[in-house]
């Protein structure tokens, strides 16, 4: 049996290079999504600053190995789980690590630098571990930043293909807006302050023709992965928005696409349609392959589906020290289910280990879960043997599902 909304679930990273705006870009995404237990705040610059300091003495948010967010997108509650991907590449083996245990990415840009050296290392990792991912070109607001530069970028340096879904209004200091050529409205930034809204109007005058250049472009590259578009497009009419975002997740599932999104994370703008376009376009851990394991005991390939009533599976990916909580082990579950108060099995330890309780961290505090399900992430305590790299399974079905030809390396994050 699936497990009940897993195609609404959404374990995703966001990668860049230091500098681009991966931890502001991650605390604006926390902010909104917890926006809606904050009512009040929203235009409240100095009560959200205080918010966000409040986190950070806690400590929980913005140095968790993952984080569980909900959004609405389409009359739909996607659970997002934001994991932490370092944004160094000291530790190679932690960075990859964690991209194993993602479904999707953000790969994040500054537009006034473009495609850095260190961003094409954290690319062909993704590339390595199938990373699906939409591009979102941040700093819009700075000297020098120039959207397409980076698009362009994008293409010869790392061989992508990307798809603007949005062009700017707009640039450096006038930076306003964007195009939205989806809907094909214009979505304009009403300040700067913190929480900033936006409204939905029609495409300035000037934009028009740029604007249908860049739709038409997308439309014929959607049309690369969906039959109906490509029949739709080659009789020349016009392309239902449904459809198309199909056909664009399809390509990016694909990885043959990475659809292009902008923004100024500091500034506030962008967050919003980034988080829908997180919905539309990046896979659920129902559109991945198998998991591959091998048995211990016959050391033959084994594959797990994410299942609750498959044998369990699950990867330990981080173990950070929380100060309230003490030890906690993050893991993402492959199939099957971790229950609190069960025991899992170790097969590196050769060890049972009893868990006595599980959490999923939300933007203020940590959940207590009675189980985690296949598809999902969560962390627990309790352990006595564990290290990052390690499976927890079921004693009776063992599996192994990282090989374990990387350094061992535990991780503590105070
Ligand atoms: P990280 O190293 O990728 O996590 O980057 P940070 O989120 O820490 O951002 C690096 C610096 O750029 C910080 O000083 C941020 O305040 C700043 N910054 C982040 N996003 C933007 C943006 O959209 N516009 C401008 N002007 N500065 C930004």
């Amino acid at each position: 049996m699936a497990n009940r909304d897993l195609h609404l679930t959404r374990n995703i990273g966001i990668m860049a290079h230091i500098d681009a705006g991966k931890t502001t870009t991650s605390e604006r995404i926390l902010f909104y999504t917890g926006k809606t237990h904050k009512i009040g705040e929203v235009h409240d610059g100095a009560a959200t600053m205080d918010w966000m300091a409040q986190e950070q003495e806690r400590g929980i948010t913005i140095t968790s190995a993952a984080t569980t967010c909900n959004w609405n997108y389409e009359n739909n509650s996607y659970k997002i789980n934001l994991i932490d991907t370092p944004g160094h590449v000291d530790f190679t083996a932690e960075v990859e690590r964690s991209l194993r245990v993602l479904d999707g990415a953000v790969a994040t840009y500054s537009a006034a630098d473009g495609v850095q050296p260190q961003s094409e290392t954290v690319w062909r990792q993704a590339d390595k571990y199938n990373v699906p991912r939409i591009g979102y070109v941040n700093k819009m607001d700075r000297s020098g930043a120039d959207f397409y530069e980076t698009v362009r970028q994008m293409k010869t340096v790392l061989g992508a293909n990307p798809c603007p879904i949005q062009i700017p209004i707009g640039a450096e200091e006038n930076f306003k807006g964007v195009v939205d050529l989806i809907t094909m409205k214009a979505i304009l930034w009403h300040d700067e302050t913190m929480g900033a809204e936006y409204d939905v109007e029609e495409i300035p005058a000037e934009l028009v023709d740029e604007a249908t250049e860049w739709h038409d472009k997308m439309i014929e590259n959607a049309a690369n992965f969906d039959d109906d578009v490509m029949e739709l497009y080659l009789d020349g009419k016009e392309v239902p928005a449904d459809k198309l975002i199909a056909a664009i997740r399809k390509g990016t599932i694909s990885m043959e696409l990475t659809p292009m999104l902008l923004g100024s994370s500091y500034k506030n703008k962008g967050v919003q349609p980034l988080l829908d376009y997180i919905c539309a376009f990046l896979p659920s851990p129902l559109d991945t392959e198998a998991i591959i394991g091998t048995n211990p005991d016959t050391e033959e390939e084994e594959g797990r589906k994410p299942t609750e009533d498959a044998p369990t599976s699950a990867l330990a990916f981080k173990i950070a020290t929380d100060p309230f909580m003490g030890r906690l082990v993050f893991f993402r579950v492959y199939s099957g289910k971790i229950a609190a108060g069960s025991y899992v099995y170790n097969p590196r330890s050769g060890k049972r280990e009893r868990i006595s309780r599980l959490f999923q961290m939300n933007s203020k505090q940590e959940i207590p879960m009675e189980s985690i399900d296949a598809g999902d992430i969560g962390a627990g305590v309790g352990f006595k043997d564990i290290r990052t790299g390690d499976t927890l399974c079921d004693e009776d079905h063992p599996i192994v599902l990282e090989s374990m030809t990387f350094p061992d390396t535990v991780i503590s994050v105070a």
